[in-house]
């Protein structure tokens, strides 16, 4: 490592110099850095607790905290904090410095192992759906050791330490994200090593669910975003002309990287490294302005803490190179907005990928159980999944012709879906032109195709091969809950089948009836054409498929009598947590349609409308001015004219719709006036000014256009 600093916090380096593997992970206390500066005796003790989920004694504490204290205060750190996600999607932090002052009037500087372990914010501010009253307002915080301690650095060249930790009421209710996805992980690693050692593997003693989150997100300069209200108070704009131009020209997908942005991901690539976040795929997305990055996938945990990460990281380094990054699921109308792929998957210690279907027999047996797992499981819980995703910016995705409809489906493609149904029916299978009936666990399966990523890109839950896709996953939304929810319902049908498997006389033929279950009982669920057709809307719906439009009506999955069921049985949730969650979210999406109109009430008011007031000045002295060679004001003072009179009439509308929708205290009945009345509202209004933009000079225009915001990075 080279010791040039270039901030002044002893803790950077000259990229120059810095090999990338150097570089990567420098600002993780990691295994490697724990090998070096723990006691053998600490480190293996440290590790047991990392894989069996053990309470770590409070001794090993200590001397853990201790390292991580000296490690961070060499890198420059003087606080730490227990960093963790509360319900508000985003992450939650509270500086502490490690100084204790001494008898002489000086400091030390400490960290101890409780402090390591469990910490006090006072949570009332959080929150939390009447899980927790504000006079016992203290929630708790506790490391999560499986996902490893990180230094922050902030753009000064402060440095924190960063704990990561779950966050509860002190009844033990999760008020987080962490807590259930950390349960959930836990009970499909069960459920799946169960499946495992009834099949007779006797080599895997730990599964763990996988997980690669690919992050799309805008660009815009810096000096647009903030001559946009919208843009800063909802991410997204609420008004705007289309430019002359959109996606038409399909030149910005996987396009030539224009350097002011090529800059930008080197040096995102390079904070997350440091991170220990592994970066891997960067590209120009669909929509102009419109990007994405993949990283290599990690352990759900370590994927979700990783995601959020990612997510402050691009917005932060966007303002060093004077430009915001916008997460929000639909920026822009009319052109594509942004998602997160979430790919999925369940592997053991040894090495293996359950959802491969691998070469031999023995091999594809044991990928058939996990398929016919998961051929119910989503086709069970279809709803709890399309609620995982539900969120006023991913509204606009769902369905909209560019992201999956809100209909969950399963892609498996083709060639994999005739040989389950052929081997569900006891059917002859051909392979390299020999046709037989194949005996599950003794022949082996047809060579399937290795890549079907690019087959369908429509679907919401689509097999690529080795991993499933869930697409459906809104860009700025948190990974927790849809993985959560994957892993919980991936937890059930899977116990269901060790059930079965380890009371079977013969497994194979036990496989061959669970296959045949899934696929008659379930198969109703796989679609692979195009999800975007109006025919699939139609053939879901006899097929009984819900199709749940909005995020209102979707979130009730989570409070029904047949989630409350699932979420109680493994202890991932409980009821009451579950409703906290249900209002919560409904609340959340009154709140961001409530920011969003009066946002737009705003606007009209001091931005647009006076502005087509004085164009109305303008147009009307110019045509006094112009004799008979008035025709042009003339209609332009009509076109003018109408659409400001409308505006000025729908923007009241507006105003009334959401001083009725706040005066409601009923969540769900909340939730539904924003949907149903404040929302139309507001698009109503949008008509008009977009309209007025289309014609009114540039000069006059008060806010930067589509073609600024799109087109100039
Ligand atoms: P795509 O064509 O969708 O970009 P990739 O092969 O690049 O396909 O994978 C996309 C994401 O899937 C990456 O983040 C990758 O690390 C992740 N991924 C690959 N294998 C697995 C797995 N077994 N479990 C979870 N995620 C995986
Ligand atoms: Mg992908």
């Amino acid at each position: 490592m080279s010791d040039n600093c270039t901030c002044g916090c002893g803790n950077d380096y000259d990229q120059t110099l810095m090999t990338v593997p150097e570089l990567f992970g420098t600002n993780v206390f990691n295994n490697k850095t724990m090998k070096e500066r723990l006691p053998k005796e600490t480190y293996k003790a440290l590790q047991k607790t990392i894989t069996t989920g053990s309470s770590l004694p409070p001794d090993v504490a200590s001397v853990v905290a201790n390292a991580m204290k000296d490690w961070a205060i060499e890198k420059g750190a003087s606080h730490y904090t227990h960093w963790f996600q509360p319900l508000t999607g985003t992450t939650a932090e509270k500086h502490d410095s490690f100084i204790s002052p001494t008898d002489d009037g000086g400091v030390i500087m400490e960290f101890s192992g409780k402090q390591l372990i469990q910490g006090e914010p006072d949570a009332s501010s959080f929150p939390s759906g009447g899980l927790r009253v504000t006079f016992e307002a203290r929630g708790y915080t506790a490391w999560d050791c499986t996902s490893p301690a990180f230094l922050k650095e902030d753009e000064s060249g402060d440095v924190t330490l960063c704990i990561p930790t779950a966050f509860c009421s002190y009844k033990g209710e999760a008020l987080d994200k962490k807590t259930p996805l950390l349960r959930s992980m836990s009970v499909v690693a069960k459920q799946a090593l169960r499946v495992l050692k009834a099949m007779g593997n006797t080599t895997s003693s730990i599964v763990s669910s996988t997980v690669g989150a690919e992050q799309e997100y805008f660009l815009v300069e810096k000096e647009y975003y903030l001559q946009r209200l919208d843009l800063m108070t909802c991410g997204r704009s609420l008004f705007g002309a289309p430019a002359p131009k959109g996606q038409e020209l399909e030149d910005q997908y996987f396009g030539a990287i224009k350097d002011r942005v090529s800059s930008y991901m080197k040096d995102l690539d390079i904070e997350l490294w440091k991170m220990g976040i592994s970066s891997k795929t960067k590209h120009n997305e669909v929509a102009p302005a419109q990007f994405e990055m993949a990283p290599v996938f990690t352990t759900t945990n370590m994927a979700t803490d990783h995601n959020q990460l990612v997510m402050e990281t691009m917005q932060k380094v966007a303002l060093r190179h004077g430009m915001v990054c916008l997460l929000h699921e639909k920026p822009y109308a009319g052109v594509n907005g942004s998602g997160k792929h979430n790919n999925w998957s369940l592997s053991t210690d040894d090495g293996i990928n359950l959802l491969d279907p691998g070469q031999t027999p023995e091999d594809n047996a044991q990928f058939l159980v996990f398929i016919s797992a998961l051929i119910k499981a989503v086709d069970t819980h279809a709803d709890i999944m399309r609620a995982t995703c539900g969120s006023s910016g991913n509204d606009h995705r769902l369905g909209a012709n560019e992201a999956p409809p809100a209909i969950i489906s399963i892609f498996l493609g083709q060639e994999l879906s005739d040989v389950l149904e052929k081997l569900a029916k006891g059917e002859k299978i051909c392979k390299k032109g020999a046709c037989q009936t194949l005996k599950i666990g003794v022949d082996s399966l047809p060579e399937l195709p290795k890549d079907n990523t690019d087959r369908n890109r429509t679907s919401p839950f689509a097999f690529t091969g080795n991993k499933f896709e869930f697409r459906m996953v809104g860009s700025a939304q948190s990974i927790a809950g849809p993985n959560v929810a994957l892993n919980t319902i991936a937890a059930e049908a899977l116990e269901e089948i060790a059930v079965r498997l380890e009371k079977a006389k013969d497994v194979n033929k036990e496989i061959q009836a669970i296959l045949k279950d899934a696929m008659t009982k379930h198969g109703r669920i796989i679609f692979n054409g195009n999800n975007y057709s109006a025919e699939w809307a139609k053939e879901a719906e006899k097929r009984g498929l819900p199709n749940t439009r909005n995020t209102v009506d979707a979130l009730k999955a989570f409070i029904s009598p047949k989630a409350i069921k699932l979420f109680g049985k493994y202890n991932v949730l409980s009821k009451d947590e579950l409703h906290s969650r249900y209002d919560i979210y409904v609340e959340q999406y009154a709140k961001h349609i409530n920011i969003e109109a009066l946002t737009a009430i705003q606007m009209t008011k001091r931005q647009f409308i006076p502005a087509a007031i004085q164009f109305v000045a303008e147009l009307g002295a110019s045509l006094a001015a112009a004799g008979k060679y008035g025709s042009v004001q003339k209609g332009l003072l009509e076109e003018v004219g109408k659409h400001l009179e409308a505006a000025g009439k729908k923007v009241a509308k507006l105003e009334v719709e959401t001083k009725k929708a706040q005066g409601i205290s009923d969540v769900a009945k909340q939730g539904a006036a924003y949907r149903d009345k404040v929302f139309p509202a507001m698009t109503d209004l949008r008509g008009d000014i977009d309209a007025l933009e289309a014609i009114m000079p540039d000069t006059l225009w008060p806010v930067p256009t589509y073609s600024d915001l799109l087109f100039n990075l």
